[in-house]
């Protein structure tokens, strides 16, 4: 619940707003448990424990890396169902990489997540949850997220709103919208509709080819939106936000790594307030794609530079651990199956 609408349902139990004010605050910041709200009076928060729950992302396995600081969740949530999230140490602070949704349905071929379809979405209590648990789990605080673990933010796009909302609600985590990235693999209405919302965060648009025909060939969401639309798209953000686009670019061992690719990559891009964020990709046991090696990721990378764009390569975090999403929910669904 949102603080306005949380204030409505206190008034409603006969109490006073602020009240709802103290809820919003134990629950946004990791409180699980209703009689743990030692602010409140015993009989209401025996109102609150018949009446309500909190979404909890419960720790099924949790894995933290020997060669830096990033630990890997795997969450069991109240029905059973299993997704993932990262926290990943930066010099400055911490990031949560969250899921909006158990599964996905995009099926792009090199992800791990799409694997088994979507089961459903994540509410936006549950995307809290896996920030609130890790910041819980480590005695830290998270200032950073991002909307790049399993599933499509923007196509469970009011709980990814409503999340935007809570966590960046000044009595809850208050997390400012600045710090936080949303990942899409170009959902082209939604990022309109998105932009209308004049949010200030990043928008992630997960590009990984220039050429249409091969984009198709591993996201099929290509079919329905095209490089060209989604191009068109990502320019309407801009315009309506201000905000710079960052797009993710994983580099699959001669499949879009080739000088052919930077050259139309550049071409695309050229003028365009954006980055580009080079991903060496992850290899996924179901797929037979490689990652592109040191040198050609090197050589991508200085070709778009020499173009003019603006491009970083990503550090691998948590490499021992498994830490591409989708990933561990795999392993752990192949051992049940
Ligand atoms: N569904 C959203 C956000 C979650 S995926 C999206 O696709 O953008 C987060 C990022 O991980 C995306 O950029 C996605 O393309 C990338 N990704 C998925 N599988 C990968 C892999 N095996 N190696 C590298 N990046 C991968
Ligand atoms: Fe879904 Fe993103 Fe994986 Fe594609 S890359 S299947 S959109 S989670």
């Amino acid at each position: 619940m949102t603080p306005a609408e949380l204030e409505a349902f206190i008034k409603e139990l006969g109490e006073p707003a602020f009240r709802a004010r103290q809820i919003f605050s134990w629950v946004q910041n990791g409180c699980t448990d209703f009689s743990e709200m030692t602010n409140l009076s015993k009989t209401l928060r025996e109102k609150l424990r018949d009446t309500c729950y909190i979404a909890v992302a419960e720790i099924e396995k949790r894995l933290s890396s020997n060669l830096d600081e990033t630990v890997k969740y795997l969450y069991r949530l109240h029905d059973g169902e299993l997704i993932e999230s990262v926290l990943m140490k930066y010099h400055h602070g911490y990031t949560v990489c969250a899921s909006t949704q158990v599964g996905c349905r995009m099926g792009c071929k090199f992800c791990a997540s799409g694997l088994f379809g979507l089961r459903r979405n994540l509410t936006a209590s549950e995307i809290l949850a896996q920030i609130t648990a890790a910041q819980k789990g480590n005695g830290i605080r998270v200032s950073n997220v991002v909307l790049m673990g399993m599933g499509e933010p923007l196509d469970n796009f009011d709980n990814t709103v409503r999340f935007l909302e809570l966590v960046s609600n000044e009595n809850g985590l208050n997390i400012g919208l600045r710090h936080i990235s949303v990942s899409t693999s170009g959902l082209v209405p939604r990022i309109l509709e998105l932009s209308t919302l004049h949010f200030p965060v990043t928008l992630s648009v997960s590009l990984h080819n220039p050429f249409s025909d091969e984009r198709s060939k591993i996201m099929p969401v290509n079919n329905k939106y095209d490089v060209s639309e989604l191009l068109a798209a990502c320019r309407e953000y801009i315009k309506n936000t201000g905000r710079r686009i960052s797009f993710e670019y994983a580099l699959i061992d001669h499949v879009n790594d080739s000088m052919r690719h930077a050259d139309e990559l550049a071409r695309l891009l050229k003028g365009m307030l954006c980055h580009v964020n080079l991903i060496p990709a992850n290899p996924v046991v179901e797929n037979d794609f490689k990652r592109s090696d040191v040198g050609r990721v090197s050589r991508f990378q200085e070709r778009l530079l020499k173009h003019g764009i603006n491009t970083t390569v990503r550090r691998t975090l948590g490499a021992d651990i498994n830490a591409s999403c989708g990933q561990l929910r795999r392993e752990q669904k192949n051992s049940i199956v």
